[in-house]
């Protein structure tokens, strides 16, 4: 019998399936429709995949079953697709959590936080962006006359998207997101949603719930939601910025305190976490920023309307948003991410580099506070700040030399991850681009 909380659930929404849900490596949802009469063996058991299916799982063809195991707590309904409702699942393999599965992955880490009674709250902000297809299947704005040079909070662009974006609102706060912002970025078609930190594990969930629903309403609309990094190279790209802040067992952020001189409101726990994030930034790229496209949002320049917006340094600085950690006030807002991560990856990770930095003590050094974007080159370099990795393969390269990763995620997804994405930049480099024909073809 089903627990009588999830009958009520069930009962109160006309939940008639159950998508049984996990992510593949790259962060995409992955599910099975189960009538509702298999939701207590989903639960006790799992519901039954081919792994080798699956990108990045691990698997082969000829072995055993990837179970998802259902979490039976994380049951919603799905508002965008009456009569379903989603429950996260872990994947099991021969009755064990799966090292593969990155869901697993975050809630080991989750774990060596609670062991020293503390919770990584996170607050997400995805960017989207929103196209059409045309009569050629070539990418369209979806509001033509969205077309300014600085687009960001403009009236125009955000009314003319608004049967999307309030229909996707609505939607996330049907299962409790609490949505307090929502505006047009600056690229044009650029939206962003903003709902209420809370714990990394429900945050990462709530990500690709989003991503579902933006990209099943879009759907419905006619039109493509994107979560692609840089969709246009000359305008800003799509970002996923990460609010970090610790959480003590009463839940008073340990990240805060009102005596720091530098005026940031930020505790030595802050300072180290932070440290961590720098010391390893240039591997948490590989996880953060895992596309052959991410690293035209990382570019060391200018866009259109003036500014990326994007981090291509590593370092950090009271409330600068040309850094890769900026800090609002007692708490700490890692820019790196971008819309296309896998939330559990990059949360796992995150802990994995902040907990380094709190357990040796790091310091971050003295905050920058200057635009970096105007800053060039040479003083970047006299000033000892690294440039951040410019394409997947350095990123990778980076991963590869930074072992803590590979010691605290485990060996099983860094080298299956690193294995993809290498494959995926030999990929790209062996294809041709227009750029190439453009530019090659009569030049001799
Ligand atoms: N779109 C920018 C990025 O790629 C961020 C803009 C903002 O600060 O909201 O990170
Ligand atoms: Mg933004």
């Amino acid at each position: 019998m089903l627990p009588s909380d999830t009958q009520r659930i069930i009962d109160q929404h006309g939940i008639r399936y159950v998508l049984a849900q996990f992510v593949d490596i790259h962060g995409s949802a992955k599910t099975k429709s189960v009538p509702v009469c298999g939701l207590e063996s989903v639960a006790e058991v799992g519901a039954g995949f081919a792994g080798f299916a699956i990108c990045g799982m691990g698997m082969e063809p000829h072995g055993p079953d990837f179970m998802a195991r259902g979490d039976l707590q994380t049951l919603t309904p799905v508002p965008w697709q009456p009569g379903y409702g989603r429950v996260l699942c872990i994947g099991h393999v021969d009755g064990k959590p799966w090292p593969y599965d990155s869901r697993y992955v975050l809630q080991q880490q989750v774990r060596r936080l609670s062991e020293r009674g503390w919770t990584l709250n996170t607050g997400l902000e995805p960017e989207f962006s929103l196209f059409r297809r045309d009569g050629e299947g070539h990418l369209q704005l979806v509001d033509a006359s969205d077309n300014l040079d600085k687009p960001c909070y403009d009236y125009k662009g955000l009314s003319r998207s608004r049967v999307f974006l309030e229909r996707l609102t609505e939607a996330l706060q049907a299962v409790d997101f609490e949505i307090y912002q929502i505006d047009h970025e600056d690229a044009n078609g650029q939206f962003e949603i903003n709902y209420t930190y809370s714990d990394a594990m429900t945050s990462a969930d709530r990500f690709t719930f989003f991503r579902m629903a933006a990209g099943e309403i879009a759907n419905e609309l006619g039109m493509i939601c994107s979560f692609m990094p840089k969709p246009d190279p000359k305008r800003a790209g799509n970002g996923m910025h990460f609010h970090l802040s610790i959480g003590s067992a009463s839940n008073k952020n340990l990240f805060h305190d009102a005596s720091d001189p530098s005026g940031m409101g930020l505790s030595k726990l802050a300072y180290h976490f932070a440290a961590g994030l720098l010391a390893h930034a240039p591997a948490l790229c590989a996880f953060a920023a895992p596309t052959v496209n991410s690293y035209k949002r990382l570019v060391v320049g200018r866009s259109l309307s003036g500014a990326t917006w994007a981090p291509a340094f590593v370092a950090y600085g009271a409330n600068n948003r040309s850094a890769m950690v900026r800090i609002p006030y007692g708490r700490i807002e890692f820019r790196l991410p971008d819309a296309g991560c896998n939330p559990y990856l990059v949360t796992a990770a995150i802990i994995a580099a902040g907990l380094d930095g709190i357990d040796r003590q790091l310091d971050p050094g003295a905050p920058c506070n200057e635009n970096l974007y105007d800053l060039g080159l040479e003083r970047i370099a006299a000033r000892g700040i690294q440039t951040l990795p410019q394409s997947l393969k350095e990123a990778c390269d980076a991963l590869q030399a930074d072992p803590l990763f590979r010691e605290v995620l485990g060996a099983e997804i860094v080298d299956e991850f690193l294995k993809l994405k290498r494959m995926e930049w030999v990929e790209y480099s062996r294809h041709v681009s227009d750029w190439e024909i453009q530019r090659y073809t009569e030049f001799f």
